[in-house]
């Protein structure tokens, strides 16, 4: 059984006593409500007066950043990393494809009840730049205007968050804050079954209104931790693959070949639909996906670290029917 512990004692102990030579986590963010990675390095970390120690970890609704994403900078070296359930699975799907090794990982799991989304919370005060806003017991105390304002924090959790089955980190060593209850995700997300409703033309009206709003900024996939190719097929020029104007169809070309590759990884962590300048409704697509892979082959992204990848794994009776 996973062991709880305390974040800051625990962290300090693995970068005190050798166990890692780095500690990936969260701190207060510098905006209101919103959290940043904290990267701490064993024999350096709080050493020097006003450098952050594990003393200044956080982890509560402000934490939304996926920090798997940052992993990947630290290759071969021992690291403990802080993780919510929908980061666990990331994790567990870097380490299906052989991206990272189990040993060299401490993981740090984190019971998730939910986190901010920008734009949820901006619906939920009817601002978008507070002057002030405190989390307390579950209530947003904001000032926006001069005009205080006290909202549940459930209106501004990301709506991923409402229905997530992966809330306790399943590949955690040690549990830094207590399981929370689970929501049972074996019904159809409402949007996919949403889109599944409207006829062909208005999916594909719906599906060319996304695509429009797209500049192809590449946010969404900068913050991905799926998305880790040394030269993505978007920034290769020569020869250049992807167009780069604003004609929807690069847009199109730009996110269907994304699609594709985040077939069977995408674990829904929301990381790309929060950084998403324009509001485009990534959620929906990457929620058909998963569907896709769970109701087709029985597959979850992430959930089992030891499983062999959707794509790379061959099953005798499988019926191919979507085999071309
Ligand atoms: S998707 Fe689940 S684990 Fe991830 S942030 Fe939302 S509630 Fe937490
Ligand atoms: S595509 Fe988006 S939701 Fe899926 S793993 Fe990447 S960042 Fe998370
Ligand atoms: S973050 Fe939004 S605007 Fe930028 S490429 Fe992705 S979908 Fe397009």
């Amino acid at each position: 059984m996973t062991e709880r512990a305390d974040l800051r004692t625990i962290a300090a102990k693995l970068l005190a006593d050798g166990t890692v030579d780095v500690l990936i986590g969260w701190q207060p963010g510098s905006s209101p409500l919103s959290a940043a990675p904290l990267i701490l390095h064993a024999g350096s970390a709080g050493s020097e007066p006003g450098q952050a120690g594990p003393e200044a970890l956080v982890f509560d609704a402000r934490c939304a950043m996926n920090l798997v994403n940052l992993l990947h900078k630290f290759k071969g070296k021992k690291v403990a990393i802080v993780v919510k359930g929908c980061d666990a699975r990331a994790l567990a799907g870097l380490v299906q494809e052989r991206q990272f090794d189990r040993n060299d990982l401490v993981v740090l799991g984190a019971p998730c009840a939910g986190v901010i989304s920008p734009r949820a919370l901006a619906r939920a005060l009817n601002s978008d730049s507070p002057d002030s806003a405190t989390l307390k017991n579950d209530r947003i105390h904001a000032v926006c205007g001069g005009v205080e304002t006290v909202v549940p924090l459930s209106d501004a959790l990301d709506p991923g968050c409402r229905r997530c089955a992966m809330r306790n980190p399943q590949i955690a060593d040690w549990l830094v804050a207590d399981p929370v209850a689970q929501t049972d995700a074996s019904e159809p997300a409402e949007n996919v079954e949403e889109a599944w409703r409207m006829t062909r033309a208005e999916r594909w009206r719906k599906f060319r209104q996304e695509m429009a709003r797209c500049i192809l900024c590449h946010a969404c996939r900068q913050v991905c931790p799926a998305c880790y190719c040394g030269e993505c097929f978007a920034d290769q020029s020569r020869p250049r693959l992807a167009g780069r104007t604003d004609d929807p169809a690069d847009a199109m070309f730009f996110h269907l070949l994304r699609w594709t590759h985040l077939a069977g990884r995408c674990t829904g962590c929301g990381a790309c639909e929060r950084a998403c300048p324009m509001g485009v409704d990534l959620r929906l697509y990457n929620d058909f996906l998963r569907e896709f892979a769970r109701t087709e082959y029985g597959y979850e992204a992430g959930a089992d670290a030891q499983a062999p990848p959707l794509i790379g794994g061959f099953k005798p009776d499988d019926p191919n029917r979507f085999t071309l």
